[in-house]
């Protein structure tokens, strides 16, 4: 079969390998898409260093069952799945608490938990290996256009889910950046809660598609949006604040406009930083929390797989054959990607 393999720093390169081996409790999936994220740029751009050359990319995959390992019960060939992002141990104190995405065993404290793509083979191939308990059936939605939903849905739908104490009608939401993860998050924010929502990105395209997705206001994300969202909320700021995109001025923004008691959360990895002093002078405001969001839990996947089915969440796609990953990878590093690139073996 045809996989894609990261081989050196900046160098990928379709390779013709054999059939994945599986075990009792896996199942081999035949893979319908395999979504692009902008993490799999930072990984292409990580240097020498990077410990997994050689593996298989893709950490976002849908498919159909093709074979079931003898200890698999419940899936049967020809069902359509959605992989998860995060391949936890199921049964750590983490996990056990419904943390999967902070597992103690299959993670540690400065590593994130095992995904596919970023570690173990990943879905930019003909086929996946995946444990069954990784995987959750879609019913009648289209895996091609549902594989995003694996991180572009499901790490939005975690950093929301943390932060809906403040998300209560009347409050103001930020989204800051519409690409594939912001469009998704936005769509989120829209079907599960009652905030008025203020989207911003650096591109007119996204902001089209952010009012197109019913953004209450879209902003340009530029020197004057932070003045402009605390003109909105009566100076006293956003309630809450999802950074989708992680660069210093997207880190400024967010910090600029957090409000008292406002969940602040980090979700791009553009390599921002972010500190603030403790004291009576204090730098932010009281009562704001901030997270440094990773991925979302099984029970955030089965919550974004449910809104899809309702068609209350979409993925606008933008579909490349496999062979073409090169195009994909540049669309996407160019800003050409308005939605998610899905690449098709
Ligand atoms: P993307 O390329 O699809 O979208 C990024 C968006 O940000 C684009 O619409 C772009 O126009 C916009 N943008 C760029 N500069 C901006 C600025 N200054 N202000 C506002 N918008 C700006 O990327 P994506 O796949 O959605 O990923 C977004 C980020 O999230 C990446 O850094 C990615 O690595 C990270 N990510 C994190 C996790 C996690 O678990 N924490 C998971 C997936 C992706
Ligand atoms: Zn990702």
């Amino acid at each position: 079969m045809q996989a894609l393999k990261l081989v050196s720093s900046g160098k990928m390169e379709l390779q013709d390998v054999a059939l994945p081996e599986f075990g009792p409790e896996d199942i081999l999936m035949k893979v319908a898409g395999a979504g692009l994220c902008h993490s799999d740029l930072h990984l292409l751009h990580a240097g020498d260093d990077w410990p997994f050359f050689g593996n298989t990319v893709g950490h976002e995959g849908a498919g159909w069952v093709e074979e079931v390992g003898s200890a698999v019960e419940g899936y049967a060939k020809g069902d359509a799945v959605l992989v998860s992002v995060i391949w936890s141990c199921g049964h750590c104190r983490a996990c056990i608490q419904g943390r999967d995405n902070e597992c103690q065993v299959n993670g540690s404290r400065l590593q994130f938990p095992t995904t596919p793509g970023i570690g173990p083979d990943g879905a930019m191939a003909e086929y996946l290996v995946v444990k069954a308990r990784h995987v959750d059936k879609i019913g009648g939605l289209d895996p091609v256009k549902a594989a995003p939903l694996a991180d572009a849905g499901v790490t939005p739908m975690h950093a929301i889910n943390t932060a809906r104490a403040r998300l209560t009608p009347g409050s103001t939401a930020v989204v800051i950046g519409v690409g594939g993860l912001g469009h998704l998050g936005l769509q989120i924010l829209k079907a599960t809660s009652g905030v008025r929502i203020i989207a911003l990105d650096s591109d007119d395209s996204k902001l089209e598609l952010a009012k197109g997705l019913g953004a209450d206001l879209v902003l340009k994300s530029d020197g004057s949006a932070a003045q402009r969202i605390l003109d909105e909320t009566d100076q006293y700021g956003a309630d809450a604040v999802f950074d989708f995109v992680g660069i210093q001025p997207t880190v400024d923004l967010a910090r600029a406009v957090i409000a008292p008691g406002g969940a602040l959360r980090f979700v791009g990895l553009g390599g921002g930083e972010f500190t603030f002093s403790v004291g009576i002078g204090q730098s932010m405001p009281w009562g704001m929390d901030v997270q440094m969001s990773y991925g979302g839990t099984r029970s955030d996947q089965q919550q974004v797989i449910a809104l899809a089915q309702q068609g209350k969440l979409g993925v606008e796609i933008n579909e490349y054959p496999l062979s073409d990953f090169q195009r994909a990878f540049d669309d996407l590093e160019a800003g050409r990607i308005t939605g998610r690139a899905v690449l098709i073996p």
